[in-house]
């Protein structure tokens, strides 16, 4: 996500932050290259224009140039104007007023729209609202049972829509049937077609009309840069959005959709997609995308997402166990599991400052596939032996090799490690033990 433009940004800087002082040339140089870093990334070119202007303006006063260190300076003025770029305050739904609240989410074929329904659900389940999908998309018969085969993925209700009828109708009986099953939010999938054309915005229109959305959201693909932001300012200028969820963020290197939308629609953000899993739609925060985008790590995501994927009560037990020293293997891989949970390493770790430069480092740390077969290892051990590790003896270790696909080395290498961390734990107990930090552990 953004690492091209990371990667740019970050040398542009780090020559900035090596000038003691700066001239008024040292910085026209450096925003020449942000612009060019800018517009490599796919930024509209306006955008870019209007945004030099500002950073120029502010570097070149005196907030910079009588500062002790005009690097830094000049790095936090971008900083700033990055996250107004974005949309200043994170914008959450407005579904307040009538009830059922009613959000509409619209946009082209393939751009994730009914991935998203769900994502979106599922979002909002957790914030104790009660949504209720409806796929009124007819145009794709298969989208229907999509939606339906997701929904129970994700534990809610949905409409059993009739794709012999009008979308417009499907709508107005699935706001009417809502409150009737204690439903609060209804998430409408409309219909989708390769291109814009007048029969498509016409059938929108029409149901904006009957069904009085709070929110009309445009899921468009980052992926596909300039092409996202125009569509946002074709469905805005036809149909009025209230904000855009942008999906396959975690593809995009260059990030061009998510710093232009805002500026050339006026329409924020919302949230973004960023994989293809049903916990992967994140709320969109302008400062923290600011912060990844100028390496300084997104800390916070991390913090949330683990609070939310970590189970506590385990959390607690586990560190009993811990002082217990009763930690078995099978605890070892429920802790892996949780962690692997929180999603692939790669994603976990670009939210940790400095990261970028950490990746570099081959072996530094550990892969995705490591992870995995050591819990292949661990589930091909009889319950005896993750209860006591020393009873593993050489033809055992063959056996569990065997069993899980790997070699007698990764077994030995799994049980060494193991070992260790028993050791460590040991050493934590004989000084002042107050338990595993806050965070991972609980
Ligand atoms: P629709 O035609 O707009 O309803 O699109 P779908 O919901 O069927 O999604 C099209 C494809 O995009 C599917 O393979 C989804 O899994 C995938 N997709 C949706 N959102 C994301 C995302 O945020 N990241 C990635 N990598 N894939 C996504």
């Amino acid at each position: 996500m953004f690492d091209n433009l990371q990667k740019r940004l970050d040398s542009v800087f780090k020559k900035l932050k090596g000038y003691g002082r700066l001239t008024e040339e040292n910085i026209q140089e450096g925003l020449r290259e942000v612009r060019l870093a800018l517009l490599e990334a796919d930024v509209n070119y306006k955008v870019v224009k209007d945004f030099i202007a500002k950073v120029k303006e502010r570097a070149l006063g005196q907030e910079v140039m009588e500062s002790l260190t005009p690097g830094q300076q000049v790095v936090k003025i971008v900083h700033q104007e990055l996250i107004e770029l974005l949309g200043g305050k994170t914008s959450s739904l407005s579904l307040a007023g009538k009830s059922p609240a009613v959000i509409m989410l619209v946009g082209l074929q393939g751009s994730g729209k009914t991935t998203t329904s769900a994502k979106l659900a599922r979002f909002l389940k957790k914030k104790g609202r009660r949504p209720y999908l409806v796929p009124a998309d007819v145009q794709r018969p298969a989208a229907i049972k999509q939606l339906q085969v997701l929904s129970k993925q994700v534990g809610v209700e949905c409409y059993p829509s009739d794709p012999k009828e009008p979308p417009v109708e499907i709508a107005r009986k699935a706001v009417l049937k809502a409150p009737l099953m204690n439903l609060d939010t209804v998430i409408i999938d409309t219909a989708g077609r390769l291109h814009i054309d007048e029969a498509l915005m016409g059938e929108l229109k029409a149901m904006k009309e009957k069904v009085a959305p709070q929110e009309i959201l445009l899921v468009a693909d980052a992926m596909t840069g300039q092409d996202a932001v125009n569509m946002a300012k074709a469905f805005d200028d036809a149909l009025g959005i209230t904000g855009v969820i942008l999906t396959k963020l975690e593809g995009d290197a260059r990030g061009g959709a998510a710093l232009s939308i805002l500026a050339v629609t006026g329409k924020p953000i919302k949230f973004v997609g960023i994989g293809e899993k049903l916990d992967e739609l994140e709320a969109f925060h302008p400062d923290r995308v600011a912060n990844r985008i100028l390496g300084m790590g997104d800390v916070l995501s991390f913090i949330e997402k683990a609070q939310e994927t970590i189970d506590r009560e385990k959390a607690l037990k586990l560190q009993e166990k811990i002082k217990k020293d009763a930690f078995t293997l099978e605890d070892f891989r429920d802790q892996l599991r949780q962690i692997r949970r929180l999603g692939s390493l790669e994603q976990i770790l670009s939210m940790i400052p400095g990261f970028n430069k950490l990746k570099k480092m081959k072996g530094l740390v550990p892969d995705e596939k490591e992870l995995i077969h050591i819990e292949a290892i661990i589930n091909s051990m009889t319950p005896e032996e993750r209860a006591d590790y020393k009873i593993i003896n050489a033809s055992r270790r063959r056996r569990i090799a065997k069993g899980s696909g790997t070699t007698v080395q990764d077994v030995n290498k799994l049980l060494k490690n193991y070992a260790e961390m028993h050791k460590m734990i040991k050493k934590f107990k004989k000084g002042k033990f107050r338990g595993f930090p806050q965070g991972l552990f609980g």
